[in-house]
């Protein structure tokens, strides 16, 4: 029963299946495999059925779109009314949100239903849910391996068919890794194109809301429910939302496809073989691949881990244990913030606060904080010139396949997981991860990088590379 919306949404449509019957199913496959996998770290079994019931009257009533009927997991930073929402830390451990992100209220409003909560690294700082206050996801296809993160739970229950497609976010590579890690498509949007209202931030000048599916059709359809502009979210310009889903089959004889040498030049032999073949394909279609230079890149992690931090130390500095977390009853103000964030807190989360404080302290600011953020205006620039040259630029996605869990020795080693992905993070432009091919019996990726607002252009090339 597990397939992609496309065709479930026609199987809803001509009486094959019901959304009831289908949410029965996710259901099902979830309590057979979660206990396993550690995918969802929620299940919210009987509002979801009554989603699926309102879901078939609508269907019934020729009303709604593509994803009416259709069960998706939604990633634990996505405040869900009434649903305990945790963004993987013991700081929000019980926290039911009083109110709705704007995301799913149009996913509800859509139709959709929600199957409960996915797992992430907390506060979305990891890229294998390892920091989760509830231990790491497995990957499906391999279970000693990562299924990546920090939207590891989603890629992991997309994978095993736990449900159709999940919602994720992505500051650095946090859709897109785990996607490649675990065969699946994993679609980062332009900086503002899908509202953060109700998401539960990172870093803020980052952070991004975008999905994991089936096929780069799939986010497409996914993606016209959830852009758009929204009050409530000021970094959201009202640039109209076209309808992605027609622009897939565009011909890929012409486009250019940029391949810049930073991105291929430390691959492993066999990686390289495989992602040449790709190219090859490419080239088969009619596509043109232009050698291009990114000479930015080199930056992306320096500029990122400066960043990313920074604004991390900042939007936690809420979490000071008055209305969440763990309560102390220490006599004075400031030895109860320092016990609430010391039980609240885990190592990464304090590693990078730590280190985000420090950078935006008087006297390092200019020197840290300032810089990167020229640095980041350089890179940005890297990929404008780039794209006066290609249509599109194509990378891996990560340099290799899944790691094993708990196989990253020091944080620097997860940091340069992403090395692949930051720079698209960093510039706020689209990019998509699709697999391919197979190294070490795991899936491989490649990610397909376009200018802002160019969603359309990404998945129709991810589309095209893939039919
Ligand atoms: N893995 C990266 C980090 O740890 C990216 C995280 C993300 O995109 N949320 O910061």
């Amino acid at each position: 029963m597990h397939q992609t919306i496309a065709t479930l949404s026609q199987q809803l449509r001509n009486g094959t299946t019901s959304s009831v019957e289908l949410t029965k199913y996710y259901l099902g496959v979830i309590k057979d495999k979660n206990a396993e996998l550690n995918a969802f770290v929620s299940v919210n079994e009987e509002s979801a059925l009554a989603m699926a019931a309102k879901a078939d009257d609508m269907i019934a009533a020729g009303k709604g779109g593509a994803l009416t009927g259709i069960p998706l997991g939604v990633k634990d930073n996505f405040s869900e009314k009434g649903m305990e929402t945790t963004a993987g830390s013991n700081m929000l451990k019980g926290y039911k949100p009083p109110y709705e992100c704007t995301v799913l209220m149009k996913l509800r409003e859509a139709g959709a239903v929600f199957l409960g909560h996915t797992n992430t690294d907390e506060f979305m700082m990891g890229s294998s849910t390892e920091t989760s206050v509830f231990g790491s996801s497995k990957n499906p296809l391999d279970t000693e391996r990562t299924p990546g993160g920090s939207s590891g739970g989603s890629s992991a229950a997309v994978a095993a068919g736990m449900c159709a497609w999940a919602l994720g976010s992505d500051t650095g590579g946090s859709i897109r890794q785990p996607a490649a890690c675990c065969g699946v498509t994993g679609l980062k949007v332009t900086y503002g194109r899908v509202s953060r209202y109700g998401v539960i931030a990172m870093a803020s000048s980052l952070d991004t809301v975008g999905c994991l599916a089936q096929s780069p059709e799939d986010a497409a359809l996914i993606l016209e429910v959830i852009a758009g502009h929204d009050e409530m979210d000021a970094t959201t310009p009202d640039v109209e939302v076209p309808k992605y889903s027609e622009q897939l089959n565009q011909d890929m004889k012409g486009i250019k496809i940029g391949v810049p040498k930073e991105y291929v030049e430390g691959l492993s032999d066999e990686v390289k073989k495989a992602f040449d073949s790709q190219l090859e394909l490419a080239e088969s279609k009619g596509a043109k691949i232009v050698d291009i230079s990114l000479p930015m890149t080199e930056y992306g992690l320096a500029v990122y881990y400066i960043i990313s931090p920074s604004e991390v130390s900042a939007n936690l500095s809420r979490y000071d244990g008055l209305r969440f977390g763990p309560k102390s009853d220490a006599e004075d103000l400031v030895s109860s913030y320092f016990e609430a964030r010391t039980a609240g807190f885990g190592d990464e989360a304090k590693r990078r606060i730590i280190i985000g404080t420090y950078a935006l302290s008087a006297g390092y600011f200019d020197a840290y904080y300032k810089k990167a953020l020229k640095v980041r205006t350089l890179i940005k620039q890297d990929f404008e010139k780039a794209f006066e040259q290609v249509d599109v630029i194509l990378t891996p996605t990560v340099p290799t396949v899944a790691f094993k869990t708990g196989s990253k020795g020091s944080p620097m080693d997860m940091y340069l997981e992403d090395i692949m992905t930051i720079p698209a993070s960093v510039a706020g432009i689209p990019a998509v991860s699709i697999p391919y091919g197979e190294y070490d019996n795991m899936p491989l990726s490649l990610q397909v990088i376009g200018p802002m607002f160019e969603e359309g252009r990404v998945l129709g090339v991810a589309h095209n590379m893939k039919n």
